[in-house]
Order: structure tokens, then C-alpha cells, then sequence
């Protein structure tokens, strides 16, 4: 560990303002910023804690959708009474992530801005070449071990996958982040690597995340986030998909379906071409498993991750035909 500094903030503008300064990093759950200290990835100077702002817990539902504090802890907003019955992808990506001890400790604002477990990046000692890390010192994980790196949105310069699960369902919802200067769509942002790994949302310096909007929507309350994982509990996605569907009176044309997967991109990855090509269609179980194919167009698998091209498409199918009740 290394030393720093320590400062309570009391207002937001004074967290914009401190958090400018050069070294300064703001803290609120904690999980993943004293994870990243502690393998040497972050070396903050100072330590801004925003624990104790006012309004940024609150979770409201009403006809317009759901806003989350970006201070609600996780484990908060998946009980949620509104958010369960409203916006179930929301409470289910929320309880299939990490452990209850951290999904008590850990906040939205966190969840969303946590970074890549790319093993190369959290082993500073042992790798250097991070082209997100350090740019322009290349990229360990290209000439190693690639199991868990991304198949889409890759780069020459970084294959890092976007590990959260909330962004995920987010993503598919249509979700909106609110920060202390402007309101963001989800899809605008995370940033894929390109030549500038190093740069993962659009957040500028001293802009600060304050809530989450989703938008309400039939498709939203008929939602549901399924996630394949190598253990049951504690792990990261190999692949999951987060699917919202409304179907006209008919009970079988598709009025409105959203697609997003996890585990496989370098953001959380929007399926549009998948909507495309079920929008206005039967549901029909053929149709919806070939249309899950889409999903992993323009995929570029590694030595070791060529199993999530396989895996990803059936995981969207699983999660389609659920919410649709035929499986
Ligand atoms: Fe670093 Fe990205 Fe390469 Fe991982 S994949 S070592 S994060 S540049």
C-alpha cells in the first residue's frame, strides 16, 4: 500500500473541485478502489470520500422509470420493491454480481465505473506492458493467456473486457447517466479502446456521477439479465445477456425487444442487429435462436476466448425465449 491523503467532501461541487486535483481519486463502497491500490494499478494522492453527500442514495420509481442515487448501494437497489417488479434485469444482473458482503459495501457509481480484470493489468509487477496501464507500453495479454478478454470492440491495443453486470441490463433498458455536468446515454458512455485504452468513459476531469435513469417501458417490466459463469457464486461473466420484450395482443409478434451482452465486449454491447432481426417477427424458437447469431457479428476471438462466439449467441437465445416464456 501507499501512502495518501485523506479528505471528507461536503457538497458536490466541492467533490468536482477536489477531485481535479492531479493524484486525487473519490472514494465512496471502496471495493474496487482499494482493490486497485492494493495490486499497485491505483496510487491515488489523495483520497476524496463522498460517503457522506446528501441525495445521491435515494431510489425512486414512478410512471417515468426508476432513478438510482449513484451512492445506493447495490444490495439496496436489487431489493428494491419498484426497481424488482419494474425493472427485474436491474435486481437480477444487481444479485448475480459479486458477493453480499460487497454488494452491501459497494455503491452504483462504483459498479458501473469499475475497470477490467484483465490479470495483466492488476499485475503491475509482473507485466509491464499495459497499453491501459501506461499507453504505449503494449499489451501483455496479446502474446498470453486469453480466456477471459474480449471478443468485441477490441483494438491492436487492448482486448480488455468490460467485466460489470449492471451496465449490462442497463445497456438493454436504455438507460441514461446523470452526472454533475450533463445527462449521458449508457451506449455513449463507456468508451472501446481504440488507440486510447487508457480512456474508458467520457467523463471529463471534475465530472462526477450522480444517479442512473432507466426509462420505463413494457419491455423493461418483462426484462430478465441471465449470466454463464465458470462457478455459481463470486464470478465473473463468460457471458451473459440482458433481454427486455414486449409482444403485441397477439401474444406472439414482437412489438419491442432490447439486447445487451456481457462477458464478451470491451463496454457493455448493445445487439442491435439481433432487435433488427426479431422486431415485428413471430416469437418462434428457430427464429429466435438464429437470430441470436448476430449477436457475435464482427467477433475476433483470441488463442484462448474463441469459446465465447459459441457460447454468447446461446446465452441471448436462453434469455429471449425465457422472457418470452417458451423456455
Ligand atoms: Fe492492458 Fe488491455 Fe492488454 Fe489487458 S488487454 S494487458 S488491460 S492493454
Amino acid at each position: 500500500m501507499i501512502d495518501f491523503d485523506y479528505s471528507r467532501a461536503t457538497s458536490l461541487d466541492e467533490a468536482a473541485a477536489q477531485s481535479r486535483h492531479p493524484g486525487a481519486m473519490l472514494i465512496a463502497g471502496g471495493t474496487t478502489l482499494i482493490d486497485l491500490a492494493k495490486c499497485g494499478v491505483a496510487e491515488p494522492r489523495t483520497v476524496v470520500d463522498i460517503t457522506r453527500l446528501p441525495d445521491l442514495s435515494a431510489v425512486t420509481v414512478d410512471e417515468a422509470g426508476a432513478t438510482i442515487g449513484a451512492l445506493a448501494t447495490m444490495s439496496r437497489v436489487a431489493a428494491d420493491a419498484g426497481i424488482e417488479a419494474r425493472f427485474p434485469a436491474v435486481s437480477e444482473a444487481l444479485l448475480l454480481a459479486a458477493s453480499a458482503q460487497l454488494r452491501n459495501m459497494a455503491t452504483i457509481g462504483g459498479n458501473l465505473l469499475q475497470r477490467t480484470r484483465c490479470s495483466y493489468f492488476r499485475d503491475p509487477a509482473g507485466y509491464a506492458a499495459c497499453n491501459k496501464r501506461e499507453p504505449g507500453s503494449g499489451c501483455a495479454a496479446l502474446e498470453n493467456v486469453t480466456r477471459d478478454h474480449a471478443i468485441l470492440g477490441t483494438s491492436d491495443q487492448c482486448i480488455a473486457l468490460y467485466p460489470g453486470d449492471l451496465a449490462v441490463a442497463l445497456t438493454a433498458l436504455g438507460a441514461t447517466i446523470r452526472t454533475t455536468k450533463r445527462e449521458i446515454a449508457i451506449t455513449d458512455f463507456f468508451l472501446e479502446p481504440g488507440e486510447t485504452p487508457d480512456r474508458e468513459t467520457v467523463l471529463e476531469p471534475g465530472e462526477v456521477v450522480t444517479a442512473v435513469h432507466v426509462p420505463a417501458s413494457k419491455a423493461a417490466t418483462n426484462s430478465t439479465y441471465l449470466k454463464v459463469r465458470d462457478r455459481a457464486s463470486y464470478e465473473f461473466a463468460a457471458a451473459s445477456a440482458a433481454v427486455g420484450l414486449e409482444l403485441e395482443a397477439d401474444g406472439r409478434t414482437i412489438r419491442d425487444i432490447r439486447v445487451a451482452l456481457g462477458g464478451v465486449g470491451t463496454t457493455p454491447w448493445r445487439a442491435e442487429a439481433v432487435e433488427a432481426a426479431l422486431t415485428g417477427r413471430a416469437l418462434d424458437e428457430a427464429r429466435v435462436r438464429e437470430a441470436a447469431r448476430f449477436a457475435v457479428e464482427g467477433a475476433k476471438s483470441w488463442a484462448g476466448n474463441a469459446y465465447k462466439i459459441e457460447l454468447a449467441p446461446r446465452v441471448v437465445a436462453r434469455a429471449i425465449l425465457k422472457v418470452g416464456g417458451i423456455q
